[in-house]
């Protein structure tokens, strides 16, 4: 790192004036501002007249805000022992609830970037891994000097859940006044992205926001030019390793299901915020009117299931191809059934195009909670019966509704067999029949 002060050479030498010209493009500036820094744009800003109105001026200047990687928004709890810039902000007051405790580094941040007048033009925020209080995300939400549309605190410190959970309902509830919430969506289920973005330095001091003080500038304009440069490579092969895409592949996307009070809180959300997961639509999630519950079987109230989050991406009944709710399709079917994908888009922040799926083709989506796919799917293989083809075996007598099976399945005792598809998560004709091959495992229930 150089060594910088008052006497610092002028920054408008680091920067060609050319430049200038390319960058009033507004669509060249909206490509190129995603990727850098808001120190980096600052440092842009500082460097002259032209340039401090075209970075201050232009709208959607500011729209991406990624700290996750920024140095001064982490927790450290040895900044306390140090006596961090940040903390003694915090500090000074003998009343700091623990909630100002642990948010202490981003409000900081966040009252910052307020004063310059930049924090209003952040419409997608980043704040994975970073301590971020729920008493943060509802000034997020709620207060006017906010403006943001697609929030990411995927992996987040410090957070109740269930303090999130009141917020998002509270945002949502029928009696909110018109135009709210601002947030569309949520990126809170996923892991954070592993690969960074092509940012060679994304360290943010509290001076980083204060231009005229030189020390940030110096160092940071000479490298803007560079990271530019890196930015076009990259962005393709980041692009191709999106974690969003296992979402159209087959198997497990969730590691675990979300509680019951997310379950609930996503469906009082539905249609206002999304999420980087969705609801389940299997059939038996709807409950129908008495009068319609003549249809199949997965219609009567006694096979009826409590909203829940799918787990699952399954590419369609194994026999029929199809699903009783019908596969998705991006552009033609409900937004609500397609999830946020990561990583949150660069370009611009809205839910759709969040959901936008990264294969050019889109693709059918089906998604299915762990509840739809008791003893009708293959964790094997993952072979899928849809209700419509495939009615599982009624259980021994006295046995209660089926999602109350457990994992065992039905009994198999008395010949059901000829009928049953999955049998201990696993398909009878293939998978099981490997399983109990001689030498293929040590499974002592069948000798
Ligand atoms: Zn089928
Ligand atoms: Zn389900
Ligand atoms: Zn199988």
């Amino acid at each position: 790192m150089m060594e910088a002060g008052p006497s610092a050479p002028s920054h408008s030498s680091y920067l060609p004036a050319s430049l200038l010209h390319p960058l009033s493009n507004s669509l060249v500036l909206d490509q190129i501002v995603a990727y850098l820094p808001v120190s980096s744009l600052l440092a842009l800003g500082a460097t002259s007249k032209s340039f401090k109105d075209l970075v201050h001026r232009t709208p959607n200047v500011f729209r991406h805000l990624d700290l996750s990687n920024v140095k001064s928004a982490q927790f450290d709890i040895a900044n306390i022992d140090n006596g961090g810039e940040v903390w003694r902000n915090v500090q000074l007051d003998e009343n700091v609830t623990e909630d100002d405790f642990y948010g202490g580094p981003l409000l900081y941040i966040f009252n910052t970037l307020r004063k310059r007048h930049i924090l209003q033009d952040v419409q997608t925020l980043i704040l994975d891994g970073l301590s971020v209080t729920s008493d943060l995300i509802s000034d997020i939400i709620t207060q006017d000097h906010f403006n943001v549309r697609i929030l990411s605190i995927r992996e987040v410190q410090n957070l109740h859940p269930r303090k999130l959970q009141q917020a998002l309902r509270y945002s949502v509830r029928p009696s909110r006044p018109a135009g709210t919430p601002k947030l569309k969506g949520l990126y809170f289920f996923g892991s954070k992205d592993t690969t960074p973005l092509p940012r060679s330095d994304r360290s943010i001091s509290c001076t980083d926001t204060t231009p005229s003080h030189g020390v940030l500038v110096h160092s940071q304009g000479a490298q803007i030019g560079a990271q530019w440069n890196q930015k076009s490579g990259d962005t393709l092969a980041e692009e191709m390793a999106h974690s969003g895409d296992k979402w159209y592949s087959t198997g497990r996307v969730l590691a675990k299901s979300p509680t019951t009070d997310w379950d609930n809180t996503i469906l009082a959300c539905q249609g206002i915020i999304s999420f980087d997961v969705v609801l389940c639509h299997g059939p038996r999630h709807s409950l129908l009117p008495s009068s319609e519950r003549s249809g199949p079987w997965y219609q009567k109230p006694r096979y009826h299931l409590t909203p829940r989050v799918a787990t699952h991406s399954i590419g369609g009944c194994f026999n029929c191809g199809r699903a009783p709710e019908g596969m998705s399709r991006f552009g033609s079917s409900p937004l609500e059934r397609f999830p946020m994908l990561a990583p949150p888009p660069l370009h611009s922040s809205t839910a759709k195009a969040a959901k936008a799926p990264f294969m050019a083709s889109g693709g059918k989506l089906l998604l299915r909670c762990i509840d739809c796919l008791r003893n009708r799917f293959c964790e094997s293989c993952n072979k899928w019966w849809c209700e419509d083809c495939y009615e599982i075996p009624e259980p021994g007598q006295g046995a209660g509704s089926p999602h109350q099976w457990g994992n065992g399945g039905p009994s198999i005792g008395g010949h059901p067999e000829k009928h049953l598809k999955v049998h201990m998560g696993l398909c009878v004709d293939n998978c099981l029949v490997a399983e109990m091959m001689p030498g293929a495992g040590s499974n002592g229930m069948w000798g």
